[in-house]
């Protein structure tokens, strides 16, 4: 939603709350006549406000909420067309609204790659990949995700390696985080051949002579289209990627995920984006997309301005409460610690004298931020060391202070490891915290590469939500499960990858305060706080009701999804609600 378009909406709510609170004096005598189209009752609501957490009952008429209150006050609201559900007691949460992931792009490319996250070692990982090359003997190359740096021997990673797997076609093999990418000597052959400059921009790792290895820590900005022609994909691989795509926003409706935060939308793949739209696709969920901003940008300042220019006018164009383009941008200060390519202030635990690096220096990223919140956009950028948080915070600094301080929530994506010494900062100037519990889970090569004194300064959840910084929650989908849950129990427990508590179990917060940053929070983090994150009237009513009493949550329920196999989780949503319209229904309930 473009920013006058959100001031015209916010008017219009305005009105509108005006409006239903007359109603609502009137309804004392029953004599308004506003029948809802979907009424629950009996239920134990918890709607991520702070004055009223709690309620027993909800209606929605034409997509939004017109009450939240007790059983009593919502009888009123009760016409002969009205849908009205018993909730028997069941738990109700708003919509979850994850802050950071990657429905549509991920689920595009899940089209033309096997899906190894659920293996456990190498050879597993390896065998499938061969498995699936011989399955899809036309597909132009090969490509799979889900290897972790835990199960792999130590032999180092290169291309040669990678032809050990398979040598006669290219291969692609994306690391279960997402950033890192492993290719045959095939992939960097036809790389270098058919796109030079999309090939350096993925910033290859060089052996001593200069030549690739193999291994790119950038990778996230791999995309086939840059090397290969529709023609050579083959007519039925888009409607496959449609697929993919729908089906990706379907299990996140499943575990009550109905509204996303894309972080990264190529300017290659924004046609893909609105025929998807076009084509019904975000009927039944909300998306909201982040532009993607390479830090080559900082090369040519002009050319990254008319390219900001046309992604405004982009989201001007096709806005609406169900796809939000335009407003904002995402780029990267640094990587993720297991190949030390995040930027640490001290050297990493298991590697003397390495401190990662940034991919912007302070200069060039102050210029980026100042021209960002100059265009009225969101910035939001990704960072996990403490050396590159503090340089993300003295970018929006520089900007702010420059062009005058205003509401504009610039973002750190992640913000795993943010410097106590930067924590009163980022609350003094407003950054949004766009923080991904799932990420403190952890794993071997985490807790080798930042060592016990960092782990327990790892997302002071407790401590910044005491200083008042902003904080929001989300998966980063696919490199984690979508399921709130998972986060949710993180949260609430501080347990790591070991099942054990012991990373500063005192930075824990409750479970209502997760799900707040869930959900109210998460929407404050895409400026659409009035509008989604909340059961509150005038709000979009988008819900989910549960057949198990979160507040009962326990260790027990996370170990399913360690195992990347969170079936007992999705079975918790009962339904799941958009716009007053039940978009999931588990087989079975009992409404
Ligand atoms: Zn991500």
């Amino acid at each position: 939603m473009g920013k006058n378009n959100k001031r015209l909406v916010c008017l219009w709510l305005l009105t509108c709350f005006c409006t239903v609170s007359l109603f609502a004096v009137g309804s004392c005598n029953n004599s308004h006549n506003t029948s809802a189209d979907l009424v629950v009752m009996n239920a134990n609501a918890f709607t991520s406000e702070t004055v009223k957490p709690w309620v027993e009952a909800i209606a929605v008429k034409e997509k939004r909420f017109i009450f939240a209150g007790d059983n009593n006050g919502v009888l009123s609201y009760i016409g002969p067309n009205t849908r009205v559900i018993d909730a028997g007691g069941r738990m109700i949460t708003p919509g979850f609204v994850d802050n950071h992931c990657h429905p549509l792009w991920m689920g595009a490319m899940m089209a033309m790659m096997a899906d190894l996250y659920a293996v456990t070692d190498f050879e597993q990982f390896k065998a499938g990949v061969i498995r699936y090359a011989n399955d899809n003997p036309r597909n132009p190359f090969v490509m799979a995700i889900g290897w972790k740096y835990d199960y792999l021997p130590n032999q180092a990673l290169t291309k040669e390696f990678a032809d050990t797997i398979i040598a006669d076609r290219p291969l692609f093999l994306w690391a279960a985080i997402g950033h890192v990418g492993w290719v045959n000597s095939k992939a960097i052959e036809i790389m270098q051949a058919k796109n030079p400059k999309a090939f350096q921009e993925l910033t290859p790792e060089l052996d001593e002579q200069g030549m690739p290895t193999g291994v790119f820590h950038h990778f996230y900005a791999f995309n086939p289209f840059d090397y290969f022609s529709d023609g050579e994909f083959g007519s039925e691989t888009r409607e496959k990627m449609f697929q993919h795509m729908r089906t990706v926003l379907n299990e996140a409706l499943k575990v009550g995920v109905t509204t996303m935060n894309d972080v990264q939308i190529y300017k290659s793949f924004i046609p893909t984006v609105l025929e998807f739209k076009q084509r019904g696709g975000l009927d039944n969920t909300r998306v909201r997309g982040s532009y993607y901003i390479s830090h080559y940008a900082s090369v040519d300042f002009e050319s990254l301005k008319n390219d900001l220019t046309e992604w405004k006018n982009l989201g001007k164009e096709n806005t609406d409460s169900h796809l939000m383009l335009g407003d904002s941008v995402k780029a990267y200060i640094d990587g993720i610690s297991a190949n030390f390519t995040t930027f640490m202030l001290e050297p990493f635990s298991n590697n003397p004298g390495i401190v990662g690096y940034a991919l912007w220096t302070q200069e060039q990223f102050n210029t980026y931020a100042q021209i960002v919140d100059s265009m009225g956009l969101q910035a939001l950028t990704h960072g996990c060391g403490d050396a590159g948080i503090r340089r993300i915070i003295n970018g929006y600094e520089y900007a702010i202070n420059v062009n005058g301080k205003c509401n504009a929530r610039h973002r750190i994506e992640h913000m795993s490891l943010p410097h106590p010494d930067d924590w009163q900062r980022l609350a003094d100037l407003n950054i949004h915290g766009a923080m991904q519990p799932s990420h403190f889970f952890g794993d071997k090569t985490l807790e080798r590469a930042l060592g016990t004194e960092r782990l327990n300064r790892m997302m002071p959840w407790r401590s910044l939500e005491n200083i008042g910084a902003d904080i929001s929650f989300g998966s980063d989908w696919s490199a984690a499960p979508i399921n709130p849950i998972f986060g949710l129990l993180i949260a609430t427990l501080r347990i790591n990858y070991k099942g054990l508590i012991e990373w500063s179990p005192e930075e824990a917060i409750s479970l209502e305060s997760a799900i707040r940053h869930y959900t109210i929070d998460s929407a404050r983090g895409i400026f659409l706080e009035n509008d989604l994150g909340s059961i509150k009237v005038g709000k979009y009513g988008d819900f989910v009701m549960y057949n198990f009493n979160l507040l009962d949550l326990t260790v027990n329920n996370l170990l399913p999804t360690n195992q990347w196999n969170p079936v007992e989780l999705v079975d918790f949503v009962e339904i799941t609600v958009v716009d007053g319209n039940i978009v999931y229904q588990k087989p079975g309930a009992n409404l």
